[in-house]
């Protein structure tokens, strides 16, 4: 049994003041794991006075100094990797491979950054001015539970290279990974202040920090709805926001697709990370003419997607997160079959043997139009929608015919045809024929079109979120 009182405020694990408590639950056996304290305002409070202090003298820090720190962050996170990964299954039900993955990602984020930030101009003339780049104040840093780590540090990495300090309110379904973080942090010898982490309720901790005139920026990644949500309340004290919310991405199969490729891939662009990815590929469009090899195609790719205990090497789907979610995925696919959709494969309840933890059956529905709800809203789970078109036209008014714009996904056997479709989708990123990691390209910004976000992650774009410019005239 875990039991988490501390939050990490000023380089102290210090008690928790909020008196609340969340039992922390293992997903795969709902067994009670242990339980976290979460803090109140004035918790959150002490941190960002921690970080306010803190401020003047790191954002006068050295380059040299910040990418020092940046390195040796990397070094405290992998130093813990099987800490990490042990966490994420305990906690969150993470698929080994995926996680082991997730994990490395998540110290690459700093290597990546110190990268970025020993190439980058802080200071060059612009005509008769002279431009600085400036550290634009605390940050306050909020995070969901589907990749809890990777998403810190995500977030640290920029804000640190630009010279800020940091409030991170992570979810409070992650809260012993980011004990095992916030012990990395404490490790790599961050200054006092720099980094301050507040386990607590969004509307607790997360309110203060959206509310308080001592945070100048924010960044979040979440829900849309808790995005909207923070927007407006950052808008009081004019808040830098940057958004990474949610996303229905399409994956357009292409006729001249090997259709064995793309179901595969396509279970892999809707199925990883358990569903529970923003950038699910969980539309699926396909040439209504060849509808019938394409099921069964997908029929022949899903056996090899063994739900189960994520302890065991060969899963590839475990639990989802916590009870709301699972009944939230209950819902849609009920909801999927009331609006007409037809099941594939899956469909409700838990697959049979699993029914001791938060399973869901892997899905796949036919038949869906894509006004159903099912192909409108996230669902979050392993749930995919197949949805068929007549043109080529139409794939792509299909696949833009939603509120989102995170990612797309397409299948082609001609790069040149699936790139010329790529240039037509209205999203951040496009995936042509495999799942690329972003990590391996340091400078690739992630972020959203439309209500997928605002601003980008990595690279120069993900570094001058957290900076403002100044003109100065000689
Ligand atoms: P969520 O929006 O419910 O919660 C995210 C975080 O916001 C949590 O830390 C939560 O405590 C906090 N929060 C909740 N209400 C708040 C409030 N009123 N004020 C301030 N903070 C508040 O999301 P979730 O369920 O934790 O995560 C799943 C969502 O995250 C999905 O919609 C997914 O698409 C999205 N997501 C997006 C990306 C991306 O990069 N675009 C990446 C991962 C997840």
């Amino acid at each position: 049994m875990k039991s988490i009182t501390q939050h990490y405020i000023n380089g102290r694990f210090t008690e928790s003041h909020g008196t609340e408590t969340m039992a922390l639950i293992d997903p795969t056996n709902k067994n009670c794991i242990g339980q976290v304290s979460l803090g109140d305002e004035e918790d959150a409070r002490a941190a960002i006075h921690a970080a306010q202090e803190a401020f003047p003298a790191f954002s006068r820090s050295s380059v040299a100094e910040r990418a020092e720190l940046l390195q040796r962050l990397h070094e405290a996170v992998l130093d813990r990797e099987e800490d990490h990964i042990a966490a994420r299954i305990e906690e969150y039900g993470g698929v080994s491979l995926h996680t082991r993955f997730s994990v490395r990602g998540a110290a690459k984020i700093f290597t990546n950054m110190k990268k970025t930030l020993e190439g980058y101009a802080f200071s060059k003339p612009l005509g008769k001015a002279v431009l600085s780049m400036k550290p634009v104040g605390v940050a306050g840093l909020i995070t969901p539970w589907n990749a809890a780590i990777f998403m810190i540090c995500n977030k640290l990495a920029p804000a640190i290279a630009a010279g800020c300090t940091a409030v991170v309110k992570p979810s409070e379904f992650s809260a012993i990974q980011t004990r095992v973080l916030a012990e990395c942090i404490h490790a790599a010898g961050v200054p006092a202040g720099v980094v301050n982490l507040v386990n607590g309720r969004g509307d607790v901790v997360g309110a203060e920090l959206v509310r308080n005139p001592l945070i100048a920026k924010f960044s979040f990644t979440g829900s849309t709805a808790v995005g909207k949500s923070i927007l407006r309340g950052a808008a009081d004290t004019v808040k830098r926001v940057t958004l990474e919310l949610g996303g229905k991405s399409p994956h357009i199969v292409l006729d001249d697709a090997d259709f064995d490729k793309a179901a595969a891939f396509a279970l892999e662009a809707a199925f990883r990370n358990n569903g529970q990815a923003c950038i699910a590929g969980s539309r699926l469009l396909v040439p209504e003419p060849r509808l019938k090899e394409m099921e069964a195609a997908l029929l022949r790719a899903l056996p090899s997607w063994k739900v189960g205990n994520t302890r065991e090497e060969d899963t590839r789907i475990g639990p989802l997160v916590n009870e709301k979610q699972y009944a939230r995925v209950q819902e849609y696919i009920l909801k999927g079959r009331a609006e007409g959709a037809e099941l594939l494969a899956g469909g409700p309840g838990h697959p049979s043997g699993l029914e001791s933890g938060w399973f869901v059956k892997p899905t796949i529905f036919v038949k869906v139009e894509n006004r159903m709800t099912i192909a409108r809203e996230e669902i979050f789970g392993p749930v995919l929608c197949v949805i068929p078109y007549k043109t080529e036209e139409e794939a792509v008014r299909i696949a833009n015919d939603t509120t989102y714009g995170l990612q797309g996904w397409i299948s082609a056997s001609d790069p040149a045809r699936g790139l010329a479709v790529a240039e037509r989708i209205e999203a951040g990123a496009v995936m042509i024929n495999k799942s690329f990691d972003m990590l391996d390209e340091a400078g690739v910004p992630m972020g959203g079109f439309k209500q997928s976000g605002l601003g980008r992650e990595f690279g120069v774009f993900g570094l001058e979120e957290y900076l403002e410019p100044q003109a100065v005239f000689v």
